[in-house]
């Protein structure tokens, strides 16, 4: 079991952290090329929320750099490209814009975020040549992988179309970090564990994995369909018994980069036993030992 500190260390030297950053990409998912309104869980900020207002990268990186300085003196970076879908748009300005960041000294690595069916030849030709440069991450948002629950929270794409982009990534040597959400509606303890059992046994592993509890939020499709007819969600003990499960399947190669939600506070309508944060991991620690 690696985490994603240790992993940074063992990198860089140093601790590393994360600046988010927005591209100014939307989402095929929520723009009616794949869909409109996006995935039913996917709020407003386009499961980012922390992302920083579109601005000229260079003031976005100070402004997010200042934030981080304000409680530590890092000095290693890594440009985080969470929300939407940020391998969405004109790749010619896509590729200037993620220059740009990497030219900065203090930024180390380029993480994005994106869906497995943004990820065309020009796009891929691109991810080639910036990591060239730096390190590149790709994390991609799976959620799952049973049809039935893709098609209900309104993904989008098959489970075809994540195996094809995973592989392409692999092969082109870019490491991937891959998003589960635990707990969605219709699924089993069985099923959750599957979709990370499924992930353990890919041939090469995934490079990391976010683990996260669902989190119904306000103004997301998946809110009025959770006040319509409620599912059962986990209690803390039952979440961090399950975390414990999930991680004994992973492989060593796999580092895991999150094992809780950080959906926004003020829009969480459940569950609430989320929002004490510090509460909440040292419960899964427990679980973990
Ligand atoms: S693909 Fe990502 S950004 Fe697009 S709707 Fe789904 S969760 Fe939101």
């Amino acid at each position: 079991m690696r985490f994603l500190n240790d992993h940074l260390r063992e990198t860089f030297g140093e601790k590393v952290y994360k600046l988010s950053l927005s591209s100014g990409c939307t989402c095929p998912n929520r723009d009616g090329t794949v869909g409109y309104g996006g995935c039913s869980f996917c709020s407003e900020g386009g499961s980012g929320e922390f992302a920083a207002k579109l601005a000229p990268i260079g003031e976005q990186i100070a402004e997010a750099k200042e934030r981080v300085r304000r409680k530590t003196d890092a000095s290693k970076f890594i440009a985080y490209f969470q929300s939407y879908t940020n391998t969405y748009g004109d790749v010619a300005r896509l590729e200037a814009l993620y220059r740009e960041a990497l030219a900065h000294e203090e930024i180390v690595a380029l993480s994005l975020g994106t869906r497995p069916d943004c990820l065309g030849g020009d796009v891929m030709e691109m991810l080639t040549r910036l990591a060239a440069i730096k390190p590149v991450w790709v994390e991609l948002g799976l959620q799952t992988i049973r049809e039935e629950t893709a098609q209900r929270i309104g993904r989008g794409y098959p489970l075809a179309v994540f195996d094809d982009a995973y592989r392409r990534l692999k092969e082109a040597g870019i490491p991937v970090i891959v998003h589960v959400i635990l707990n969605l509606p219709g699924e089993t303890k069985g099923d959750m564990l599957g979709t990370v059992r499924y992930l353990a046994e890919l041939v090469p592993p995934p490079d990391g994995i976010k683990l996260q509890m669902l989190q119904i939020l306000e103004g997301t499709r998946m809110a009025e369909e959770y006040r319509a007819e409620p599912w059962p969600l986990m209690d803390l003990e039952e979440y961090a018994a399950l975390i414990a499960e999930a991680v004994a399947l992973l492989p060593e190669e796999t580092v895991i980069h999150r094992l809780t939600g950080d959906g926004p506070r003020r829009l969480l309508i459940a569950p609430l036993w989320c929002l004490d944060k510090k509460h909440v991991l040292n419960t899964i620690r427990r679980g973990l030992r």
